[in-house]
């Protein structure tokens, strides 16, 4: 039976800063009642952002997918095509890439994620020549990017160390990583989706490497692939356990499995309250981590706002382009007004941030609210057979 006074003396002890335990947070995931489990976890936020509590940011960017040919064939994943699949494979060049940087910085965007799948032939050298063309022609975009699998893969083809790779990537442009390919860390659960990636344990070392560069990281988990409740505690207590000693995750954000087009069929899925449970528990659990994500591309725009109360201080991003999960079948589009909105109907004050978070524009006044109906989230095309990228808006000139 569930002691709920035991419960509650642990989320008083979580509440007021105490560190709780893997068998604590498991504990209060499974059992604790989900309005006192939001209410430690938004007492834990105030306390941290004291001075700023009354804020929640977003920031503008863009997912720019380089190609979706792919060696690993992650089970969950919609989105690649094995090498051999001429017909659905692609790549896209540089001058199609600079564009759409182009259009990131007339939209207000300020940072780019390159994702894409583990090209064969995609070496260090590839990030190299990618990531030093962007930041000659677009040097105020913060090329924030990759993860752990992608530098695993390319130090691979290029013959050379995780550390060498990311010293050379890191040197040609990127800023921080994106911390994608989290998936499930620990190993029965990442076996089963995702069978060709590196272990946890090499992901959370390759995190550690960069770190310990001065390249810093946000960090990830995808819910809903039929792991366990005890899982999913495993996975926070992986990342807590690095972090305690490299300090170099700035963010945390779950976001939950999207069924569609892909081998596991849509067997399970996490509901928006396992999501809100994840997000406060994160918030509790990950006492040396700064910022927790609530997301709405995957979740929905509600979801995402109630987060704001469980705990999350960010609600991510207006992705200028997205094709990854919304090839999985993530609908949910929105722009930045209707964020701004969200966010003031939450009862904060909404902020444009920085891919450190700093503030860039409070927006303290509805009447100052910025005004740009190109601001918009939307699928690309190129994952669509026959389309083209984002055919509404002015191209900008790279010359
Ligand atoms: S998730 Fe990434 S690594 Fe896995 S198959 Fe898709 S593109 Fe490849």
């Amino acid at each position: 039976m569930t002691d709920l006074a035991a419960l509650q003396s642990v989320l008083d002890r979580a509440a007021e800063g105490g560190r709780i335990t893997k068998e604590e947070a498991l504990d209060l995931y499974r059992h604790a009642p989900l309005h006192a489990l939001g209410q430690a976890a938004d007492a834990v936020r105030r306390r941290r952002y004291a001075g700023t509590e009354h804020i929640a940011t977003y920031i503008i960017e863009r997912n720019i997918n380089y190609t979706n040919v792919c060696v690993t064939a992650c089970k969950f994943c919609a989105f690649y095509a094995a090498p051999k699949d001429t017909k659905k494979g692609w790549t896209r060049g540089l001058d199609d890439i600079l564009r759409r940087c182009a259009e990131t910085v007339e939209l207000g965007g300020t940072q780019v994620m390159f994702q894409g799948g583990h090209h064969p032939d995609y070496g260090v050298e590839y990030y190299e020549e990618h990531f030093s063309a962007i930041k000659k022609a677009f040097p105020q975009l913060v090329i924030h990017s990759l993860g752990a699998s992608e530098v695993e893969h390319m130090a691979r083809i290029s013959g050379v160390s995780a550390e060498e790779a990311i010293k050379r990537i890191h040197a040609a442009g990127l800023d921080s990583f994106a911390g994608a390919g989290a998936e499930l860390l620990p190993e029965r659960p990442r076996k089963a989706i995702a069978p060709l990636k590196e272990s946890g344990e090499r992901w959370l070392e390759i995190m550690e490497i960069a770190h310990g560069l001065g390249v810093e990281s946000t960090s990830t988990m995808l819910m809903g692939t039929g792991e366990t409740n005890a899982e999913r505690i495993e996975h926070i207590a992986m990342i807590r356990d690095t972090q305690d000693r490299t300090g170099g995750f700035r963010a945390f954000i779950p976001y939950t499995y999207q069924p569609e087009n892909n081998h596991l069929k849509g067997r399970t899925q996490a509901t928006v309250f396992e999501y809100l449970r994840m997000i406060a528990i994160a918030r509790l659990f990950l006492d040396n981590v700064a910022h927790i994500q609530g997301s709405w591309l995957t979740v929905g725009k509600e979801a995402g706002q109630l987060a704001l109360h469980y705990g999350a201080d960010d609600l991510g991003s207006i992705m200028l382009e997205e094709n990854v999960v919304s090839s999985a079948g993530a609908k949910h589009r929105s722009n930045r007004q209707e964020i701004i909105d969200l966010i003031r109907k939450a009862g904060r004050v909404p902020a444009q941030r920085a891919t450190t978070y700093e503030h860039l524009v409070v927006h303290e006044d509805p009447a100052n609210d910025p005004v740009d109906d190109r601001v918009v989230s939307h699928i690309s095309s190129t994952a669509i057979e026959g389309g083209t990228a984002h055919p509404e808006l002015k191209l900008i000139s790279t010359n």
